[in-house]
């Protein structure tokens, strides 16, 4: 445990963020001087491996940290009223104690916002030159050379993909099906076990259809331009079940102007040649089939259910129907793998040529079961994965594929991010728009999030759905009415 004393609370999310960037593993007791509801310290955890105290003035900080008998004290100078500039001399800081402390830098250095692209992004479009950002971000955030070069390549890249497609005239569909057939032990997503509820997946599909009539008059207003459905496992509803849901928006939507429909066919164990047919015939451009690891044994610790041959047979099935833009997903830092693992997973994923690879850091979920279940899996080990990275790069450039989007997530092995790879013309578009925020996406089903973005600087508005399955099947009307007031609130119906 660390303990951490504040003055102030204002800057509490970015100390906690940048600790937990040096000790993942940890946990953090926080304390604020100034906050009169005081967290009980937990109970049972007694060995505290540092005492932090930290008092961030107007013009100046004072670090002070306690390590056994070791005290370090350290002093910032910071410009006052001015609390971006605060922030990020405050973070740089404390980068700067612990990487002494640690012997470690960190690739993004002190960013540790989801989104590295978007700031990129917003720089190149008000005209900056690619060598000043990568010069004023190095200085800023301490970011490494090489993460600079890759997130520039790749802000550039979605720009040009962006300027082809409407913004704030078009929106995009998703649609949670938030149902799996086992719960892989890395998870945190809204997932219920498929077995449970397969006699209320009609009434969920009937709930689903009855939500997607509320976005109709808003489709009459903008143009459609991707649907995604993912989860979950959006495959675990049987062959009919698809086709119904598909059917319906099919009729009820305008999609002349659709460029991308994907589906996410995450788990082989759910995909059968059926269910492929019926996404083929009813117009589903894109499906992802993710080994997230070639290893047998690695799948059994994760507990998903299927073997590698699943994968190999859900990939040659789905060709065989017709597919011919298919994402792989993988993960890396994966419990018992190392980069020997992540270098024979590539390869298998070689041998099977998809159109996208999408390379995933493992990340430590407070509610996945990995945690939950800390004392089960305490001998559970994980290897760092920057060599596997690297790795991935190169078996995506031997595919044939340039990354195209990213993102990072809290709490990430080895502090790097989630990249995605494709092969030109086969970028998922949908993973863009959701990661840089420039377009609506009208979400249903359990758990879904609504994101009703207007045009730069005007507003961007969450509408979050219910997550207990039963809970929505209860209350989709109220989803509905949520949706419908947040529509007429910014004048969008
Ligand atoms: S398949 Fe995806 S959503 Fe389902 S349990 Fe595994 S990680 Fe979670």
């Amino acid at each position: 445990m660390i303990e951490i004393c504040l003055n102030t609370d204002e800057f509490e999310y970015d100390v906690r963020a940048m600790v937990k960037a040096f000790y993942p593993e940890e946990f953090l007791y926080v304390q604020c001087k100034e906050s009169k509801v005081q967290s009980q310290k937990p109970p049972g955890d007694e060995c505290v491996k540092m005492h932090m105290n930290l008092d961030v003035k107007d013009e100046e900080i004072d670090l002070r940290l306690q390590q056994g008998e070791e005290i370090t004290c350290e002093k910032a100078h910071t410009v006052k009223g001015d609390r971006s500039q605060r922030k990020n001399d405050l973070k740089r800081l404390l980068y700067h104690v612990f990487s002494m402390k640690t012997g470690r830098t960190l690739p993004w250095g002190t960013l540790t916002g989801i989104r590295p692209t978007k700031m990129i992004m917003k720089d190149l479009e008000d005209g900056k030159e690619p060598s000043m950002i990568m010069q004023e971000m190095k200085e800023k955030y301490l970011v490494s050379d090489e993460k600079l070069m890759e997130g520039v390549e790749i802000a550039g890249r979605e720009r040009e993909i962006l300027k082809k497609l409407p913004e704030q005239d078009g929106y995009s569909l998703y649609v949670h099906i938030p149902f799996c057939p086992t719960t892989c032990l890395y998870c945190s997503f809204t997932s219920f076990s498929a077995k449970r509820w397969k006699d209320a997946m009609d009434d969920y599909v009937d709930a689903v259809i009855k939500e997607l009539s509320v976005i109709l008059p808003y489709d009459r207003k903008k143009k459609l331009t991707t649907v995604y459905f993912g989860g979950g496992t959006p495959t675990t509803l049987s062959s009919a079940q698809l086709r119904r849901l598909i059917q319906y928006i099919k009729e009820q939507f305008d999609l002349s102007d659709l460029l991308e429909f994907t589906v996410e066919a995450g788990r082989p164990d759910s995909i059968t040649k059926e269910k492929l047919q019926v996404l083929k015939e009813l117009g589903v451009t894109r499906i992802s089939i993710n080994p997230q690891t070639m290893k047998e044994e690695t799948l059994h610790i994760l507990g998903r259910n299927h073997t590698v041959n699943d994968v190999v047979n859900a990939f040659h099935l789905a060709r065989q129907c017709g597919f011919d833009n298919i994402n792989m997903d993988i993960i890396l830092g994966l419990p018992m793998e190392d980069s020997k693992d992540n270098q024979m997973t590539l390869q298998e994923i070689q041998k099977l040529h998809p159109d996208n690879l999408t390379v995933h850091c493992l990340a430590r979920k407070h509610n996945a079961r990995l945690n939950l279940e800390k004392e089960k899996y305490k001998d559970l080990t994980f290897a760092d994965v920057t060599e596997g990275m690297e790795l991935s790069s190169q078996a995506a450039k031997d595919m044939g594929m340039v990354p195209y989007y990213m993102y990072r997530q809290k709490n990430i092995a080895g502090n790097q991010e989630n990249i995605g790879y494709a092969r030109e013309n086969k970028f998922g578009i949908y993973n863009i728009l959701i990661m840089e925020e420039r377009q609506s996406i009208l979400a249903v089903g359990a758990g879904a999030i609504t994101k009703l973005v207007g045009k730069p600087g005007e507003f961007l508005e969450r509408v979050e759905n219910v997550k207990d399955v039963a809970t929505y099947l209860e209350r989709v009307d109220e989803m509905m009415e949520r949706k419908k007031r947040a529509f007429e609130s910014y004048g969008l119906i």
